[in-house]
């Protein structure tokens, strides 16, 4: 998964051209730059590599949720439906424009249900938040569907699948917009560092003013100083070295999901020799950008049991289910409406509790997730880590 396995000599060689010039801001100092600017360069490159019209950098994922959200109009008293399995961010970003998330099951493609998308939806439901997670395709196109019946738009959380597609077309791109992460641990990576990709223009102005303070960036002899702003913003800009790394990483991405699908396709083959074993769903193989693979038990005490196995042969995969940080059980914070705010602001208001999740809300979820394993596929598997796993999940085939 993680891009700063092919760090090198592209990524320093980008880095040296900000540091020659002195200028880490993305915008002015146009004597000094002397026609560098990377993070421009980067939503150019982006934009183009995904097929959208429009890239917003920003400085995280969780960044790239919240300015799409806004841009998108989401408030106080609104809705947002995501589902119960993303990373703590994508609710975290909802949370943060004053609105309350509401959340789906997932079904066998270990992101939004469909089916459970349909019953959530209210007359207060102001964007839908699908999460691609685990580099691969939420049912994207149903989904785009339901929310088009209701006149609702729908915001992909792709920040775990970089270079992966659906049909030949780039995740992230189905609704209104798109956001990704290039956080350490992300397939392509710039440190810290996000990205909202849209095909409407509009809504990317909306997106670029509101990032930085409010700035119009139109041309005017007065430069960014007399800059005019129809509205209130944030700074949620990127640097310049940042863009930099970012361009190094995109020119690796598509050479990094050929690695490892080659590394996942080893792995799956060792697994599909579990009795009882099925694989999540994936909608398009081709477009899979095999970041992970995770495969289901028939229940959660067979997959404790070959998890066993595998631990104990040096190759222990994730079982979500039991991870504090990606699944709704066991976000305790979030059902204990854990906040700094004096009034208890989000989860109270006026001394009035707006919202209760209640931790059994998502029994199908639970179901699955308990009995699911997940692999991390890296880039580059090593002779030994390769032969490590082979025998521990030929160890849990014979169990
Ligand atoms: C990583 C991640 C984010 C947040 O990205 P950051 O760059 O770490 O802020 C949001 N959503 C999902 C699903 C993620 O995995």
């Amino acid at each position: 998964m993680p891009g700063f396995e092919v760090f090198g000599d592209e990524e320093k060689r980008e880095v040296l051209d900000v540091f020659d010039t002195g200028v880490l801001f993305r915008y002015e100092f146009g004597q000094q730059r002397g026609g560098i600017y990377k993070v421009r360069q980067f939503e150019e490159a982006f934009a183009a590599y995904t097929g959208a019209g429009f890239a917003q950098a920003v400085t995280s994922g969780t960044a790239a949720l919240k300015v799409a959200m806004t841009a998108l109009g989401v408030g106080a008293g609104d809705e947002v439906i995501t589902q119960g399995f993303t990373f703590v961010a994508t609710w975290e970003a909802i949370l943060d424009t004053g609105a309350l998330p509401v959340f789906t099951e997932v079904d066998e493609t270990l992101n939004m249900d469909p089916a459970d998308l349909e019953r959530k939806i209210t007359g207060k439901t102001r964007a839908i938040i699908p999460v691609h997670m685990l580099g691969a395709q939420a049912r994207i196109e149903e989904i785009v569907a339901i929310a088009a019946k209701h006149n609702i738009p729908v915001l992909e959380d792709t920040a775990q699948a970089s270079g992966a597609r659906l049909h030949g077309q780039h995740l992230g791109t189905f609704g209104a917009c798109g956001t990704f992460s290039f956080d350490a641990v992300k397939t392509m990576t710039t440190g810290e560092g996000g990205m909202i990709i849209t095909g409407d223009e509009k809504l990317w102005r909306a997106m670029s003013e509101y990032h930085d303070h409010g700035h119009d960036h139109a041309e005017n002899p007065g430069g960014r100083g007399a800059d005019g702003r129809s509205f209130i913003g944030f700074n949620y800009r990127m640097m310049e070295l940042q863009g930099a790394i970012g361009l190094a990483q995109l020119a690796k991405l598509d050479g990094m999901v050929a690695a490892q699908k080659a590394n996942k396709k080893i792995i799956k083959e060792a697994a599909a020799a579990i009795p009882g074993v099925t694989f999540r769903t994936i909608l398009d193989e081709e477009g899979d950008s095999a970041t992970f693979l995770a495969f289901m038990l028939p229940d959660a005490e067979r997959a404790a049991a070959v998890n066993q196995v595998l631990r104990d042969n040096g190759a222990g995969a994730i079982n979500f289910g039991e991870n504090t940080w990606h699944f709704y059980p066991r976000w305790e914070h979030l059902a204990r409406g854990a906040t700094l705010c004096h009034d208890g602001w989000p989860f109270s208001y006026q001394g009035k509790r707006r919202v209760v999740y209640d931790p059994m809300a998502l029994p199908r979820s639970a179901e699955l997730m308990d009995r699911t394993l997940v692999y991390q596929i890296p880039v580059k598997l090593s002779e030994q880590q390769r032969t490590t796993m082979v025998a521990a999940l030929g160890r849990a085939a014979d169990l």
